[in-house]
């Protein structure tokens, strides 16, 4: 067995003591970018940075950075970052661990005297889940250089701007660019999270390597069909457009199982007239559809709208398919994927390539530079919920695994084993 440098109960306790700024909730964390207890948050993680040797600064998009410095001061810098905002009544693991688990590898290079040759800075984002603004990965656009000022203009349900957040903090939002990094100047973005699904458990594993990040194409769908009696129109004479619905449902379900791991699900359903004593005669959907794979994602749409078409011609019923959102699928650098891989095997664990079906962080990171992810099993797969949970021995291991990643990329592998 290996033995173990960082810290897992610290890795834990840090988790918990995050949790406690919150807004007051029912259950869970709710912890929005630019409130008074995401600046709790940060001052928790400003004296952890701290405390593992490295400076602090927060830059213009209140996303805070810790810089642990280099050998060479110049030399390419490894990005190591998570966010630090959450969903309403969330849980507490969800970026989070992967803020903590990046100073805690840091702590264990300062405590043990070593200096790598590159700079490793670690990165709270400001805001991932865009639950205020609904505009996801505000603080790592940012710093990949991708933030528009238009972006910066989107207001929340009070009317309040990004702009008018930021500035409400002490900070200048028309400094946004300032925050943006020189592609020449990062080696790689690592991102450590919890998986929030459930594959590893099944596996039985602590953690896995992400090969990349699912694009996802949402739809809404209309099926047309006839209402009528429900009690005087025999049901072999219907145009029942909740029965047709159904079947296409099920079509989707078997195509998802046969493409996989493409995952496709129809989440909402309106059903008009909508009462017990009448026909369906129209039902409104929708369709989210992910994969890493585009020309998979798109054959399995084909074959989607042509069974809709051939069930509902069947059925004597009309469809209509509208495309709502379209996101491209992000893929990890295989040469990041095969360095994490060998972190797996060194701390004794059989290696599981997974994808990741939830956007991260890492998303925006791929415009700026290579990125990796390694993903910490989480109990029964749930997250965005009060019950969220990861336990520390885990969480300790993807630290681990971080570490090796770290060092294996800065090649710093031998110098560390004679010193920790
Ligand atoms: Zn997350």
């Amino acid at each position: 067995m290996t033995e173990k440098r960082v810290n897992s109960n610290r890795i834990a306790t840090r988790i918990d003591e995050l949790s406690y700024c919150s807004e007051p909730t029912a259950g869970g964390v709710t912890r929005l970018s630019f409130t008074k207890e995401f600046q709790m948050a940060q001052k928790l993680v400003e004296q952890w940075m701290n405390e593992a040797g490295m400076t602090v600064r927060r830059d213009d998009l209140n996303n805070l950075i810790g810089r642990y410095e280099g050998k060479n001061p110049h030399a390419p810098v490894i990005l190591i970052g998570s966010h630090l905002d959450t969903v309403i009544e969330g849980g507490k693991y969800d970026g989070m661990s992967g803020i903590v688990a990046g100073i805690e590898i840091v702590a264990v290079l300062h405590n043990s005297g070593i200096v790598l040759e590159n700079p490793i800075e670690v990165i709270a984002f400001c805001d991932e889940e865009g639950v205020r603004f609904h505009s996801t990965f505000l603080g790592s656009k940012a710093i990949a250089g991708t933030l528009t000022e238009e972006e910066l203009q989107v207001v929340d349900e009070n009317g309040i701007s990004i702009a008018s957040a930021i500035r409400n903090i002490g900070l200048n939002p028309l400094n946004y660019k300032n925050a943006a990094r020189d592609s020449k100047d990062v080696l790689a973005y690592l991102e450590l999270h919890i998986e929030q699904g459930p594959v590893l458990e099944e596996e039985g594993v602590a953690c896995g390597v992400v090969t990349g990040i699912a694009g996802a194409s949402r739809y809404s769908f209309r099926i047309e069909g006839f209402a009528g009696h429900a009690g005087t129109v025999p049901v072999a004479l219907r145009k029942d457009a909740l029965a047709g619905t159904s079947e296409l449902i099920l079509e989707i379900e078997r195509l998802a199982k046969e493409y996989a791991p493409i995952v496709a699900t129809v989440g909402k359903l309106t059903v008009n007239p909508g009462s017990s004593n009448v026909i369906p005669g129209e039902v409104i959907g929708t369709l989210d559809i992910r994969d890493t794979n585009e020309q998979r994602k798109n054959e399995v749409l084909k074959q989607i709208f042509q069974s809709c078409e051939e069930i509902c011609t069947r059925r004597g019923l009309q469809c209509h398919f509208d495309k709502v959102m379209e996101a491209a699928p992000i893929l990890c650098s295989d040469s990041i994927i095969s360095v994490i891989e060998s972190a797996i095997q060194k701390n004794n664990m059989r290696v599981i390539r997974l994808i990741s079906g939830a956007g991260h962080d890492a998303m925006a990171m791929a415009d700026l530079t290579k990125i990796g992810m390694i993903f910490v099993r989480c109990t029964k797969g749930i997250s965005h919920h009060p019950d969220e949970h990861a336990i520390p021995a885990d969480l300790g291991l993807g630290a681990e695994v971080l570490l090796d990643t770290v060092l294996q990329l800065t090649k710093n592998e031998t110098i560390v084993k004679e010193k920790i």
